[in-house]
């Protein structure tokens, strides 16, 4: 048998969308599992939507996902590997060829100025390895024009001829274009040649149950970087968008799907996107980061959002990353919850101010609680955060410290939910805790906390 060739053929829209992440991936997977090759193409011809951002979307995403190609262009517009790049706006003389090959077989036809390829009229068979035989009717298919009359050629009779040339084996795609395949397998035909094999994959849906569109929630894979998600975690995720590893298994490495992956295990039956899945899984990637790989991924994920972060003494940055990583599962995440750390100007939410400020008792708290913090000892640590808390709730006759280590957390941080407190009190050390509650308490006096003096 040929050695696997195939390709991932992207148009560039502006996005790239899940659905389109997933058909680069299912080739990637394949070309990796068969010891193939794998060759991006876009299909740039349509001037007027052309653009450079557009194609650089394109190769972040793949980028980002990790799906490296063997052949095709490279993000900067050099070559990757030795062929290539494959645009095909560069490729207007081999179609020309092409054009003229088929028109040798006087299998097409002049009209109006547009060059039309006379379709048989005979049922066309797509032999699909996903969706089995699929038959088309054609007694009423008009011929297809292949040859606008400005002389462009048109994205079927370029997309054969690519795929022809380009050797490849097996053309792995979405669902929308199987209707497309009957007249992709007549043109090949017409040329003479054996057609690749097609495997068409199941359609995203969204939760509504239809087709899931760019104008649906999360449904660019830029959302999801910008959301600050793992991308292992989202390329597995994808993986499990019509190819399932059997026994109930989800989590996977990128290896073992390798290993596994087969055209053969593509569902037929569509998919159905779902947000909450993808966060899950997200959060089991996050948990399993080693702590070096979770340092990475805070610098670069920060790098741009928090550059402060960066400048804090290490000790003190990593302490905090940790203590936050707990409570959290994405790069966003992480960024809103450093913020109250990066200023010692921090504000106090809404809820804070309800809940915590509005109690009469809570200057008396908080004066007690610098006191507790002030005479405590150097590093501080949790136990002895602790026994200060049990000692203020005490002498303010509570039966209980949890009042007063919901107004400590206020106090600390702005909000009323946050990292696990006693070891966010060791982060940050004794001298800001006493600052930030002197802070909070004369705030608090001032009456600008929603509290009363
Ligand atoms: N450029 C086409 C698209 O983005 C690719 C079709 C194909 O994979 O053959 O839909």
């Amino acid at each position: 048998m040929n050695k696997v060739r195939v390709r991932f053929a992207p148009s560039p829209t502006g996005l790239l969308h899940i659905g389109g992440a997933r058909t680069a991936l299912f080739n990637w997977l394949y070309a990796r599992h068969m010891g193939g090759t794998f060759v991006l193409r876009v299909e740039d011809t349509d001037q007027s939507r052309n653009t450079q951002e557009a194609v650089d979307v394109i190769f972040r995403g793949m980028r980002w996902l990790g799906l490296d190609w063997d052949e095709g262009p490279d993000g900067n517009g050099g070559v990757k590997g030795d062929k290539g790049p494959y645009f095909q706006s560069q490729r207007g003389s081999i179609y020309t060829k092409y054009l003229d090959k088929l028109q040798a077989t006087g299998k097409t036809y002049e009209d109006g100025g547009a060059l039309k390829f006379k379709m048989p009229k005979t049922p066309g068979v797509v032999k699909d390895l996903v969706c089995g035989d699929v038959t088309f009717d054609r007694t009423m298919e008009p011929d297809l024009v292949i040859r606008r009359k400005d002389g462009s050629p048109v994205f079927h009779f370029v997309n054969v001829v690519d795929d022809l040339e380009m050797g490849i084996t097996h053309v792995i795609r979405g669902e929308d274009h199987l209707s497309n395949t009957h007249k992709h397998i007549a043109l090949y035909e017409a040329l003479g040649v054996t057609p690749p094999q097609f495997a068409h994959i199941p359609l995203i849906l969204n939760q509504g149950g239809s087709k899931m569109s760019k104008r649906d929630d999360g449904a660019a894979l830029g959302f999801y970087e910008e959301a600050g998600y793992l991308p292992a975690a989202v390329r597995n995720y994808l993986c499990l968008l019509g190819w399932s590893p059997g026994a109930n298994e989800e989590i996977l490495s990128i290896e073992e799907i390798v290993r596994r992956f087969d055209l053969k295990d593509l569902n037929r039956s569509n998919a159905r996107f779902d947000g909450a899945k993808l966060f899950w899984i997200n959060g089991e990637y996050w948990r399993a980061m080693k702590n070096d790989e979770f340092a990475k991924f805070a610098e670069a994920s920060l790098a741009k959002s928090r550059p402060a972060v960066a400048a804090l003494p290490a000790d003190f940055r990593n302490g905090l990353l940790g203590v936050i990583r707990e409570k959290i599962r994405t790069g966003k995440e992480l960024a809103e919850w450093l913020d109250p750390y990066l200023t010692e100007d921090y504000p106090y939410s809404e809820e804070a101010r309800k809940k915590q400020f509005s109690n009469p008792e809570a200057g008396k708290w908080l004066t007690a609680l610098e006191k507790g913090f002030s005479s405590s000892a150097e590093p501080l640590s949790e136990i002895e955060a602790e026994a200060v808390c049990k000692k203020v709730a005490e002498e303010a006759g509570l039966p209980k410290p949890a009042k007063v280590i919901h107004l400590l957390r206020s106090a600390v941080s702005g909000h009323t939910v946050g990292p696990s407190l006693f070891h966010l009190l060791v982060v940050l050390g004794k001298s800001k805790v006493v600052a930030r509650l002197m802070r909070t308490r004369i705030l608090w006096e001032e009456g600008k906390l929603g509290g009363s003096a």
